[in-house]
């Protein structure tokens, strides 16, 4: 990875001065006490509430009338200032109340980037309800096992969502009391069984005040992507919110008035974290598009809306890449500061194409669901090593450790040693459990180090480098050789959109490196090419990391939040069974 040149931190200082100036000192004289300072907590010490520091507390001081959440829809757009957010949400919660959905009731969302989602969400969490989106473009089976896991009390969702996918399973869901469905047009709906939201939450006093609530409250629980294997239900509380705010100001940069655009659907906690409450805490103005991805229309929004802060992911970035730098020419992106990246390992050709197509290279930074906020990021003000996830948050503790055969874990000290990537127990935000599967949580944890279950390195200047999920890693021949190297050597090739690499069992070598490719446009797959492309990889990689064998596809099998399912690949190439399929967005095939 060293090959790849460093990015110097100046591309941003000269744009504003970034929030986290100084790192080590940062690190140095970090405390969550302080932390928690930067929020206000509810009125007369009442605790801490997600809704109050992204709403209320704006809505009550000089932001009152500023856009919070400006939307564009397929067909119209809408603004809220934090004023008008504030009513919003309070209706949402009064309409809960009125329904009687109590304290800690799971309200399940199930729509695409709609505003009602947004109020929806805000406003259960002002009821002190749990909250979890859910992806519109899951089937009904998926719904309805997330809604029987999670005990979903009321649903809220569209008409249109609700007849497809939700209707025929309702008899499963007993505990489902109440279903609020948004309608299309400016009628009411009346599908039976279901309320109406326009009579429901539009009728209801926007006057409502956060009960108290304990930071230790349950707020959110959000359902991992599915890409190792069956997705799991993580809790988080009211006091994640610290987190949120703190990496919103440190790793996105945010800066009061910034127009921020979080790509993410609310569905998976990247949408929710960074797409919700992060910029609502950090008084930004929130910009949610409806539509799904598309380069120019994309590149549309960058220029017109004039965003300052730009969060994505590498799938969306591979393929902005495909189509080149053409697309981009002409346009003013002069609002554009800082661009970030999360959601999978981010190649070190797209961090120089960021360079390239946008002045400014994409920082990447790593998370999980389980996380519940941003822990290894490229700061502003810190250079970025393509290809590397950058350096913990202050106040974050992150480490490589071995597994020991007696079931004990050791720090892995030594420069580019490969280990599994820990966290050392107690930010804000961390999961309080998985939903349901107390023995699934509680083995991620050896002490005080909560295990990732991704493997990693760090160089002598403490940046973090991913290796592959400890899953996929592949062992050939005595080699332990991480997909992410050699997917990220076959993406120099000019023919290379996409690969995906696996270990495939072999008689001799233990396993094999079998890669799968996706080609860009002009490029013919066929033996010339698969030839050339061994050539590359062993040329970059040597001998004994290049792949063996490389098949080319159309596409890769992703999840729907973008990630490539390499467990999915070696099923397949082996003929096993493909498991647990409810996240699986293409069908390659
Ligand atoms: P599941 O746990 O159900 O298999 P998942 O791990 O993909 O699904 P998420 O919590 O959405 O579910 O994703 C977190 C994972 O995504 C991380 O553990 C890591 O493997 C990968 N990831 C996220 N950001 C990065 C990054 N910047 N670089 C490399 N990998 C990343
Ligand atoms: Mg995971």
């Amino acid at each position: 990875m060293g090959r790849y040149p460093r990015i110097a931190k100046a591309h941003a200082a000269h744009r504003a001065p970034p929030n986290l100036a100084d790192y080590d000192a940062a690190r140095r004289d970090f405390s969550w006490a302080t932390a928690r300072t930067l929020l206000d907590g509810l009125p007369g010490g009442h605790g801490l509430n997600i809704a109050h520091e992204a709403v209320d507390r704006h809505a009550a001081g000089p932001r009152a009338d500023r856009a919070a959440l400006r939307w564009i829809g397929r067909a119209g757009e809408r603004v809220f200032t934090w004023r008008q957010l504030r009513d919003a949400t309070n209706r949402v919660a009064n309409a809960l109340r009125g329904l009687g959905v109590q304290d800690g009731a799971r309200v399940f969302v199930l729509a695409g980037r709609i505003p009602e989602l947004y109020l929806a969400v805000l406003g259960a969490l002002k009821a002190r309800c749990v909250v979890c989106p859910l992806f519109s473009a899951f089937g009904p089976e998926p719904i309805a096992t997330r809604l029987e896991i999670g005990e979903a009390e009321l649903l809220v969702t569209t008409e249109a969502l609700y007849r497809r996918k939700v209707e025929a399973l309702r008899p499963r869901l007993p505990a489902l009391r109440h279903v609020l469905l948004v309608g299309e047009g400016d009628t009411a709906t009346a599908v039976s069984g279901t309320l109406d939201w326009k009579v429901t939450v539009e009728a209801a006093s926007p006057d409502f005040a956060i009960p108290p609530t304990d930071p230790e409250d349950m707020a959110l629980l959000h359902f991992t992507s599915g890409t190792t294997g069956r997705p799991k239900g993580a809790v988080h509380v009211h006091r994640a919110v610290v987190m949120h705010h703190m990496t919103g100001r440190y790793a996105l940069d945010l800066h009061p008035d910034d127009i921020f655009w979080c790509t993410a659907d609310p569905g998976w906690v990247t949408g929710t974290s960074y797409g919700i409450i992060a910029p609502l805490t950090n008084g930004v103005t929130n910009l949610v598009v409806e539509a799904e991805f598309d380069a120019q229309a994309w590149y549309d929004v960058l220029e017109r809306e004039r965003v300052n802060v730009w969060y994505t992911a590498p799938t969306a970035i591979r393929m902005m890449m495909k189509l080149g730098t053409e697309p981009l020419k002409g346009r003013d992106l002069s609002a554009l500061r800082f661009m970030a990246s999360v959601g999978e390992p981010l190649n070190p050709e797209a961090v120089l194409w960021g360079v390239e197509a946008f002045g400014m290279p994409f920082h990447d930074n790593w998370w999980q669901t389980e996380t519940g906020g941003i822990m290894i990021a490229n700061f502003a003000a810190m250079d970025v090593k393509p290809g590397s996830m950058g350096k913990p948050l202050p106040g974050v503790e992150a480490a490589i450790l071995r597994r020991e055969d007696d079931g004990g874990v050791s720090e892995v000290t030594a420069p580019m040693v490969e280990g599994e990537l820990a966290l050392k127990a107690g930010w804000p935000s961390m999961m309080r459990g998985y939903l349901k599967e107390e023995a699934r949580y509680r083995k991620c944890f050896a002490g005080e180090w909560y295990l990732t279950g991704d493997l990693a390195t760090r160089d002598e200047e403490g940046y973090f480098w991913f290796v592959g999920r400890a899953d996929d890693v592949i062992k050939s021949s005595g080699h332990l050789i991480g997909p992410f190297e050699v997917e990220s050597a076959l993406m120099e090739h000019p023919a290379v959109a996409e690969a995906g690499v696996i270990g495939k069992p072999d008689p001799v070598a233990g396993e094999i490196v079998k890669a799968f490719v996706a080609l860009r446009p002009g490029h013919e797959p066929g033996e010339p090419l698969r030839r050339e492309l061994l050539g590359h990889a062993r040329k970059r990689l040597g001998a004994a990391v290049a792949p063996k064998e490389i098949d080319f596809r159309a596409n890769l099998p992703k999840t729907r939040s973008g990630k490539i399912m390499r467990r999915l690949l070696k099923a397949r190439e082996l003929g096993l069974p493909e498991g647990d399929l409810s996240t699986l967005e293409s069908d390659e095939r």
